[in-house]
């Protein structure tokens, strides 16, 4: 059952979006060669835990040991933060988190560089968060989810690369996984109507090689089946009876 939120919940919900945008600036701040994924897990960790009331969504959820998903290279979501993995230059990392705050879950994702970064993969990034942007201006009342993983999947096509099928953005707010499902692919006006009140993670993720996945054998991160890498970037937006609102930026 599709959950519309209130003016009120979804204010909550851009107060906590506001402390989760701040934790993903700590991370910009933070990446860079040298640092291991679990050095960025306590950082985070300990940035959303000194906002009164806030927590990590993750840390827990569905029995995830972290408080941040960080992704490096041909991973593309739900990598474990671990002190042996150490970022080196010209890496990306996907960084996922979820901050739960007032009773309200939010979650955005972003592709960072370590260091500088090949033409290519640069690409892949701009492509990626641009995909994620075509999607949150389809995120209006009367559309439908296919509208905009429709918008999403023509704009990465148009970049030469691929969009994932095997994992989709979701409805979001007293659960961090709510429906609807809001895949990155489909056709305009089919799947689930938008109104207003709803709030969804958008979360474009986008491979430079082969579409498929596959999960490692710590059953948790997934990687692309051919090693190529893999970006992904991820809003939590609500839908008004206006412009869509994006409560993470
Ligand atoms: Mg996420
Ligand atoms: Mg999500």
């Amino acid at each position: 059952m599709v959950q519309l939120k209130s003016a009120r919940e979804i204010e909550t919900m851009a107060a906590g979006g506001k402390i989760l945008a701040a934790t993903h600036a700590e991370m910009r701040k933070a990446v860079r060669p040298g640092i291991s994924t679990a050095e960025l897990d306590a950082v985070a960790e300990a940035f959303i835990r000194s906002h009164t009331g806030a927590t990590p969504s993750f840390k827990g959820l569905y029995g995830f040991p972290a408080s941040i998903c960080a992704s490096v290279n041909e991973e593309i979501v739900h990598g474990i933060p671990s002190p042996r993995r150490v970022l080196n230059g010209g890496d990306i990392v996907s960084i996922d988190i979820g901050v739960y705050y007032g009773g309200m879950h939010t979650d955005s994702a972003r592709t960072y560089a370590v260091g500088s970064i090949d033409a290519e993969t640069q690409r892949l990034l701009q492509v990626t968060e641009e995909s994620l942007e075509q999607g949150i201006a389809q995120a209006r009342p009367g559309n439908h989810v296919g509208d905009i993983g429709a918008a999403i999947e023509a704009h990465v096509k148009r970049g030469g690369f691929v969009v994932v099928r095997d994992l989709v953005g979701h409805g979001v707010g007293q659960s961090m996984h709510e429906e609807p499902q809001v895949p990155n692919h489909g056709k305009p006006k089919r799947g689930a109507k938008l109104a207003a009140g709803l709030t969804i993670a958008i979360e474009p993720m986008v491979n430079a090689g082969s579409a498929e996945t596959r999960t490692l054998p710590d059953r948790w991160t997934v990687v692309t089946i051919d090693g190529s890498r893999s970006a992904h970037f991820e809003h939590t937006v609500a839908v008004t009876e206006d412009e869509p609102l994006v409560l993470t930026r």
